[in-house]
C-alpha cells in the first residue's frame, strides 16, 4: 500500500474529458489523458484490502461485480504511487491482453466492488489502468514478444473481436501457428465497428493488432467462414478451432410501421458510420446521415449512448432516447448492496454531449414505443409512445403495465432499434453441426469451452450472449489455455 492516508487525503478525480460542446464537432477521443502526477495520487487512494473485492470478477444477481480478469489491482496502484511504471504494466499483461480497450470502454466492475466505494467514492482504477499502458506505449516499453518455439500445430479462430484476438495471443504465446478469419474489412469486431471511435479510436485496435502480426499471427479478413471459406476446408487445415464470431443478432421492434424506411437498427448505424469515417473521412457518404432530422433511439443501454454521440456529431435536429424503466436513483437501492454493480443513474458521454447541444437530458424514462407512422413515401414520420409501470414479481420476473391518458406523438425521420441483440448468427453454427443452448448461444461450458464438436471451442459473446469486453478477453484467453491443452496433452498457459 502505497500510501496509508492516501484515501483520506485526495478526493476522486473522474478522467479528463474535452469540452462536450466543442468535442462533438469532430470524432477524435473524447477524453484526456490525466497528467501522471495526478494519477499517482489516484493510486495512493487503495487501500490494498485484505480481500481485493475489485478483482474477484464475479456474478453476483446476473450482474458482474470486481474485475472479470482478475486484475492485479491493488498491486498496479501501488506500483504507480511507487512511480514504478514499467513494473505495474507487467502485473498489468499478466491477467489482460489488451489494457487500452478495457481502459477506454470498459464499464468498471472493478470500480462498482471497490471497498473505499462503500461510503466515499472508488478508486478511479479504470483511469489509472489506461495511464499505466499508455505511458508503457509512449516509452516503447510494448514490444512484440514472439514466442521462441513454435508446435506445428495450427489453430483457427473464427472471429476477430476481443474473444478472438485475445485468445489468438494467448495460442501464439503457446507457439501454436494462428490464423484469424474476420469476415469484415477490419480486425477489432466491436471494438472497431460497434464502439465509435471517439471511445475507442480504430488507432488503438490497429495499433494492437499490428503488435500481433509482429507475433507471429495470421489475419485473414474480408472473409466469412463457412461462405467465403468452407468449413471443410478450415477443419482439415486447422487441429483445431476456436468460435469468436460474437452475438449481433439484432432484437427487432414488433410494431406497426416497422418496415417504414428511416427505421434502423442502431448497429447498422454505428457499424456504417465507422467505417465510411476510416474509409474517407465520410466523404463516400455511404451511411445513414442524422444531419437535420429528428432523431429517436429507442433502448436506454450503450449502443443507444453511442447513437447519441455518432447523431449530434451528424448535426441532427433534435435528439431523444427512449429507456423503457424509470429513471434510476442516485445512490443504490437497498436491494442492491456494495460489491454488486450499482444501479444508479449514469450520465454517459452520449447523454452529457446532447445536454450540451440541445440543452437538456434527451432520455425520456418508462417510456414504450407502440408504432410508427410514415409519409405518403414510406418513410417514418411520427413514433407513437405510451408510458409504463414496471412490476417485479415475487420471481424476479418483470411485467410492464401501459398507464392510460399517456400517450404521446413525437416528430422522428431516423429511428434507430437499440434494444439488444438475440444471440449469435445462425448458419455458420449449425453448417459446423455445433449445438446451442436455449438462448441460441453456443453450447460449451464455461471453464472447458468445448462445443459438442470434436476440436472446436467457443469464447465470447458467441457463447454466453451480448456481454462485455473485458469478459470477451477473459473467455479468449480461458479458451486458449483449454484448445492447448487440447492440441498439446497439457498446458502452461495461465
Ligand atoms: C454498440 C456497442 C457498444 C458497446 N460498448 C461497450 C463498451 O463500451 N464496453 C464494453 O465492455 N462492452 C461494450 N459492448 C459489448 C462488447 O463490445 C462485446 O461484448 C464484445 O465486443 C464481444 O466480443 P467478441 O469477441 O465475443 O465478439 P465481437 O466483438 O462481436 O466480434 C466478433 C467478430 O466475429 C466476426 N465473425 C462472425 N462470424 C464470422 C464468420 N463466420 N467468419 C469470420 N468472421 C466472423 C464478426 O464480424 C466480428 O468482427 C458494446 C457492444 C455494442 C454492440
Amino acid at each position: 500500500m502505497g500510501k496509508p492516508t492516501g484515501f483520506m487525503e485526495y478526493e476522486r478525480e473522474p478522467r479528463p474529458e474535452r469540452d462536450p460542446l466543442n468535442r462533438t464537432k469532430d470524432w477524435e477521443e473524447y477524453t484526456l489523458p490525466m497528467p501522471e502526477e495526478e494519477v499517482k495520487e489516484q493510486g495512493a487512494r487503495c487501500m490494498d484490502c485484505g480481500v481485493p473485492t475489485c478483482q474477484t470478477g464475479a456474478m453476483i444477481d446476473g450482474m458482474t461485480s470486481g474485475c472479470p480478469v482478475y486484475h492485479l489491482i491493488p498491486e498496479w496502484n501501488d506500483l504507480v504511487y511507487q512511480e514504478q511504471w514499467q513494473e505495474a504494466l507487467k502485473r498489468e499483461h499478466q491477467m489482460n491482453n489488451f489494457p487500452e480497450f478495457t481502459g477506454m470502454a470498459c464499464p468498471a466492475p472493478c470500480e462498482g466492488a471497490c471497498v473505499l466505494g462503500i461510503n466515499e467514492p472508488p478508486v478511479a482504477i479504470r483511469t489509472i489502468e489506461l495511464s499505466i499502458i499508455e505511458k508503457g506505449f509512449a516509452e516503447g516499453w510494448v514490444k512484440p514478444e514472439p514466442p521462441s518455439v513454435r508446435t506445428g500445430k495450427r489453430a483457427a479462430v473464427v472471429g476477430s473481436g476481443p474473444a478472438g484476438l485475445a485468445c489468438a495471443a494467448q495460442l501464439n504465446k503457446a507457439g501454436h501457428y494462428v490464423t484469424v478469419f474476420e469476415r469484415d474489412d477490419r480486425v477489432g469486431g466491436l471494438l472497431t465497428y460497434g464502439i465509435p471511435d471517439m471511445k475507442l479510436p480504430y488507432r488503438v485496435v490497429k495499433r494492437r493488432v499490428n503488435l500481433l502480426k509482429e507475433e507471429g499471427i495470421t489475419f485473414v479478413t474480408n472473409t466469412e467462414v463457412g461462405q467465403d471459406y468452407p468449413l471443410e476446408k478450415l477443419q482439415k487445415e486447422f487441429d483445431a478451432v476456436v468460435l469468436c464470431g460474437g452475438a449481433t443478432q439484432h432484437r427487432d421492434l414488433e410494431v406497426e410501421g416497422r418496415e417504414l424506411t428511416g427505421v434502423h437498427y442502431a448497429m447498422d448505424f454505428l457499424h456504417q458510420n465507422t467505417k465510411s469515417l476510416l474509409d474517407s473521412r465520410h466523404e463516400d457518404g455511404q451511411f445513414l446521415n442524422a444531419e437535420g432530422k429528428d432523431v429517436i433511439v429507442i433502448g436506454g443501454g450503450d449502443t443507444g449512448t453511442d447513437c447519441l454521440a455518432t447523431s449530434v456529431r451528424h448535426q441532427c435536429k433534435s435528439l431523444t432516447q427512449f429507456d423503457i424503466y424509470p429513471k434510476k436513483g442516485d445512490v443504490r437501492e437497498e436491494d442492491n448492496p456494495w460489491p454488486q454493480w450499482p444501479i444508479i443513474h449514469r450520465v454517459e458521454y452520449g447523454q452529457k454531449e446532447a445536454t450540451a447541444v440541445f440543452g437538456e437530458d434527451p432520455r425520456a424514462y418508462a417510456v414504450m414505443t407502440t408504432k410508427f407512422v410514415g409519409d405518403e413515401n414510406g418513410h417514418v414520420k411520427e413514433v407513437h409512445t405510451i408510458n409504463v409501470e414496471t412490476h417485479t414479481n415475487d420471481k424476479g420476473q418483470r411485467t410492464k403495465k401501459e398507464i392510460p391518458g399517456t400517450e404521446k406523438v413525437w416528430p422522428a425521420q431516423l429511428v434507430l432499434l437499440a434494444i439488444g441483440f438475440n444471440g449469435p448468427e445462425q448458419g455458420f453454427l449449425k453448417q459446423l453441426g455445433v449445438e446451442t443452448d436455449k438462448r441460441s448461444n453456443v453450447k460449451a461450458d464455461y471453464g472447458t469451452f468445448t462445443t459438442n464438436v470434436e476440436g472446436i471451442f467457443a469464447a465470447g459473446d458467441v457463447r454466453r450472449g451480448q456481454s462485455l469486453i473485458v469478459w470477451a478477453i477473459n473467455e479468449g484467453r480461458a479458451a486458449a489455455r483449454e484448445c492447448d491443452r487440447y492440441l498439446m496433452g497439457e498446458t502452461e498457459l495461465p
